[in-house]
């Protein structure tokens, strides 16, 4: 076992200082495709809470008050910082994470859209005026931050969830406190020196870590105005309830169990590739990964035929390119931790328990010292056994059999959760039928995981958020600022005998 001792601090921003926590408890940071430690990261409370909040807060005027467009600029250029350090940030992911290069490659794109939306914040945050609302007086409505942010992420974006935040945030001229996932906090600190080198002045964006005593700390203090979180259902309800009821105005965004329904006309091989990226992908830690797939008459043979075909070709194993010379090879990598990847394969016996049939079992491909779990697909699945109901946030694709499109519908209906939903189809009926009434936020046609551009909302349903303005697009720019407006009357002086400026003749 490795020793834990020689493993790097992670260290807290903190005004623009990177400090050394003194904290009681402290964390393994690992690096999942080999299983080793490679950090420890402290597990703070109020006292750093406190101190980053302060930081935060005594930064907010002269942040608020820089012009947007020198906001925006500092984006422009840390849009430039990380397309420099591309490749060493997407090793960085692949280290902490353990998703293959690929996947943390796609994750910075997908961040690194959210820094170009952010570049755009000056048009969006053009006012509205209204001339002569009543005679010789005008009225404008503009738009302000709200204060300190936070943002609380979870460990399966390091890099793309905090980039759903940190910018768009900081160009409204907000000042930010993040929280990133204690399991993966190495990314965030990379971010936060990048932003620095991009100009971003001291204490407009701080780190903190830690785990509930933090994020409690964090959803009750005073000098917060607003939460932004990512994270599971459960924790997501506790920071909305807490958060909202000392005041702040917050987004939280939770769990998911996504449905694919497969229609019989659907093409078989290209939605069998479609459903193994969406359900493997990430090694399915993905709040957008397939989780159900739904086939309605004829296809479930040839489905699950081809699924399991798919999945035993499948190359998993370590993705770190330190740790494996095939690592740039690898289609899916391990699981976060190793508790978790029990958790996931406990599902399969859940499902046997249950009267389901496992087609293709992922435990067989589990292997070396990493945490890698393989594909598996299990079939014969009913709508109150728990793999139907449950997150199970790993790459278990569970299969569905029913007889027309209303019954896949009916099972969204009965879903928890309410994120994303697909439909493969050759019929625009079918294709129009899914998305008017299947219950979720965010549907694909063909399209295996429907998650959307920095310029569109990410609409979860349901009891995947909590919270009125989702993350992203201009629901979040709306998030981040709170309007102002200002009704203006400049009399003639002749028509003002009673002002006191006028009549004293100054
Ligand atoms: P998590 O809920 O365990 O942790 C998220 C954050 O909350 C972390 O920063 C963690 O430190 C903190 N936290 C954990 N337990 C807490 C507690 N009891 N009290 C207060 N804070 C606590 O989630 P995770 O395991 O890191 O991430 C996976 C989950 O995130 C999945 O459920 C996934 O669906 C969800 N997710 C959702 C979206 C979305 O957009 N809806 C996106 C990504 C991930």
């Amino acid at each position: 076992m490795p020793t834990t001792t020689a493993a790097a601090v992670v260290p807290m921003l903190i005004g623009g200082r990177w400090v050394e926590a003194t904290a009681n408890a402290w964390e393994d940071v690992y690096n999942p495709s080999t299983g080793t430690v490679i950090a420890r990261v402290p597990l703070a409370g109020r006292e750093a809470v406190d101190e980053a909040v302060e930081a935060a807060a005594k930064q907010f005027r002269g942040w608020a008050a820089t012009p947007v467009v020198e906001r925006a600029r500092v984006m422009f250029r840390f849009r430039g910082v990380l397309e420099q350090h591309f490749e060493e940030l997407a090793t960085l992911i692949t280290r902490e994470h353990g998703k293959t290069l690929a996947e943390a490659r796609a994750e910075l794109n997908r961040g690194i859209e959210m820094v170009e939306f952010a570049a755009g914040v000056p048009a969006q945050l053009m006012g509205q005026t209204l001339p002569d609302i009543a005679a010789g007086v005008d009225a404008e409505c503009v738009k302000h931050p709200v204060g300190v942010c936070v943002g609380i992420t979870p460990y399966n974006f390091p890099n793309m969830v905090p980039l759903w935040m940190v910018p768009v945030a900081i160009t409204c001229g907000n000042t930010f406190v993040l929280k990133p996932s204690e399991k993966t906090p190495l990314s965030a600190v990379r971010l936060g020196e990048l932003l620095m080198e991009a100009g971003l002045p001291d204490g407009v964006f701080n780190i903190v870590h830690g785990g509930r005593d933090c994020v409690e700390a964090l959803c009750t203090h005073p000098g917060v105005a607003a939460i932004s979180f990512v994270g599971s259902t459960p924790v997501a309800r506790i920071v909305y309830e807490t958060g909202t009821a000392h005041g702040k105005r917050v987004q939280a965004a939770g769990g998911a169990k996504n449905h694919l329904v497969i229609m019989p006309d659907a093409d078989i091989d290209q939605t069998v590739r479609q459903l193994a990226a969406s359900a493997y992908g990430c090694a399915g830690q993905r709040c957008m990964a397939g989780s159900v797939a739904v086939a309605v008459g004829a296809a479930g043979d040839p489905l699950v035929d081809g699924l399991v075909q798919f999945g035993k070709e499948m190359k998993v194993g370590p993705s770190d390119p330190a740790a494996s010379a095939d690592a740039e090879s690898i289609g899916m990598g391990p699981l976060i931790r190793d508790a978790h990847r029990q958790r996931v394969a406990s599902y399969l016996e859940i499902a046997i328990q249950d009267g389901a049939t496992v087609a293709l079992d992922g435990r067989e491909a589990a292997h070396g010292d990493g945490f890698v779990l393989g594909p598996s697909v299990v079939d014969h699945v009913g709508p109150a056994m728990r793999v139907c109901k449950e997150e199970i946030f790993g790459p278990v694709l569970s299969v569905s059999r029913v007889d027309s499109l209303e019954e896949a519908i009916a099972l969204g209906d009965g879903c928890e959760f309410g994120n994303g939903a697909v439909i493969f189809t050759q019929s625009g009926h079918a294709a129009r039928e899914f998305k008017q009434r299947f219950n979720a936020g965010m549907i694909g046609v063909n399209v295996g995981v429907p998650a959307p551009m920095a310029w569109f909302p990410f609409t979860g349903w349901n009891r995947s958020f909590f919270g009125d303005l989702h993350i992203q697009g201009t629901e979040g720019i709306q998030f981040y600022t709170r309007q102002k407006v200002t009704l203006t009357r400049w009399p003639k002086p002749s028509d003002s005998p009673h002002d006191p400026v006028w009549r004293s003749g100054r």
